[in-house]
């Protein structure tokens, strides 16, 4: 990240009553009444829990931001806070008392430290302390002679393009003064869009659907099948770990259910033919992921299919393995192709976990010629060959579950 800030200078230099704070802006702006304070309480929940390590101290709402005093660790927080859904933007600020001289003089040194990178810059000014005996346009137009007073011939101003912002604004509390805009996570606080059960295969594709479930606000559980011993245990670390990253973005920690899926697989493999094997292993895992979400009042089930990708993610497939829930099934990378879904799994931080070399449940009984255009009749008809409830219940009573955080 390429934001730096160091106010150090300015708190020397002006002791009397200047805080440095995060100021936080937050996006949807459609949201009325009820919807509004509960995305508000809830955005202010998750952003403590994600600064719960970096500080203590409370995040305050006024006039629609929410502002964080901060110290010297405003980069570790900006950090941190990128992880937080329903943020839109982010600026570190300097607040002074409202005094033209003590905004002029820290006004400058803002914007000094802003055109360490060079560029051209702007004034603009609002008041809305309407008190303040100095109007919105004259507060620009003093700050901006101060600072033509002040700067050598590298600072050009621009009123149109310019590639710095020097922002002020008088309320009733006190003078804000700012560069820096750092653009947010955005989407929805996690935690006011109910919660899905999300089937996390450790894979690259199911990491990066929970975090696009979780853009929207939606709480997810993972259930990963484990075919422990034709999987190994370091299969399973690279779900935790997946649960791990997750967690950063969920601002909670993330519940795990591990299935024992050995015995279901076994049964598949013995009593129903190779080409139909991945569309009845699928069916299994949907009544099972659907069992898990009633338990746990879950509303949806996410996977990480996308359309066409493989044998078992054509829409025929889809149509045979859906056949066995009535939960709406979210699949948020349906219309991605899979390179776009690499590069967002990188910046997610799932993908060096996902390329480790351990084999999945799905891989171990792949048939050599999986069926491409599966029916829901013939799938029944196979399946009718096994003991289907109690084969779910008993791997139901196997089921670990884990509460995993970073
Ligand atoms: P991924 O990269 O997520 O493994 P994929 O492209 O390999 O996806 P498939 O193997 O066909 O696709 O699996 C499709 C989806 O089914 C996965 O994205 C995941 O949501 C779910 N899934 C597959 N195997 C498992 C498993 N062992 N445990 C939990 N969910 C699974
Ligand atoms: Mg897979």
């Amino acid at each position: 990240m390429d934001f730096k800030m160091e106010h150090g200078f300015i708190a020397q230099k002006y002791e009397n009553n200047l805080e440095r704070m995060l100021m936080i802006r937050y996006g949807e702006l459609g949201l009325k009444g009820k919807n509004k304070s509960q995305f508000i309480n809830r955005l202010i929940k998750n952003i403590q829990y994600a600064l719960r390590n970096v500080t203590s101290k409370p995040v305050v709402s006024t006039w629609g931001r929410i502002m964080i005093p901060c110290d010297w660790n405003v980069n570790e927080i900006v950090d941190q806070l990128q992880k937080v859904f329903g943020i839109y933007s982010m600026s570190p600020v300097v607040k002074v008392d409202k005094d033209m001289e003590i905004i002029k003089e820290t006004a400058w040194q803002v914007l000094q430290e802003a055109m360490q990178k060079g560029g051209t810059f702007k004034v603009e000014s609002r008041r809305s302390d309407k008190t303040f005996p100095v109007i919105s346009p004259e507060i620009s137009k003093q700050v901006a002679e101060y600072i033509f007073d002040h700067c050598d011939e590298s600072f050009e101003a621009d009123m149109h393009d310019p590639e710095n912002m020097l922002n002020i604004e008088v309320r009733d509390e006190g003078a804000y003064i700012y560069s820096e805009v750092i653009t947010g996570a955005k989407g929805m606080p996690v935690g006011t869009g109910g919660k899905a059960v999300l089937m996390l295969s450790g894979g690259i594709d199911s990491p990066v659907a929970g975090f696009m479930t979780m853009k929207r606000g939606v709480v997810i559980e993972a259930v990963h099948f484990h075919s422990f011993p034709f999987t190994s245990e370091r299969a399973k670390e690279k779900v935790i770990d997946h649960c791990r990253v997750l967690s950063r973005y969920a601002n909670a920690p993330i519940k795990l259910h591990v299935v024992h899926f050995t015995e279901i697989q076994k049964a598949i493999h013995e009593k129903c033919s190779a080409d139909y094997g991945i569309t009845i292993m699928r069916r299994f895992m949907f009544r099972i992921a659907e069992k898990i979400a009633q338990k746990e009042h879950a509303l949806a089930i996410v996977t990480g299919e996308s359309v066409g990708q493989v044998a078992s993610q054509t829409l025929e497939s889809m149509v045979a393995i859906n056949d066995v829930t009535k939960m709406p099934v979210l699949r948020p990378l349906v219309g991605f192709d899979k390179e776009e879904i690499m590069e967002r799994a990188e910046k997610i931080g799932t993908y060096d976990i996902s390329i480790r070399p351990y084999e999945d449940c799905c891989t171990v009984f792949l048939p050599p010629h999986p069926k491409i255009r599966p029916s829901i009749k013939e799938s029944r008809r196979l399946e009718a060959l096994l003991p289907v409830d109690e084969l779910i219940e008993e791997a139901l009573a196997k089921t670990e579950v884990l509460k995993i955080s970073i």
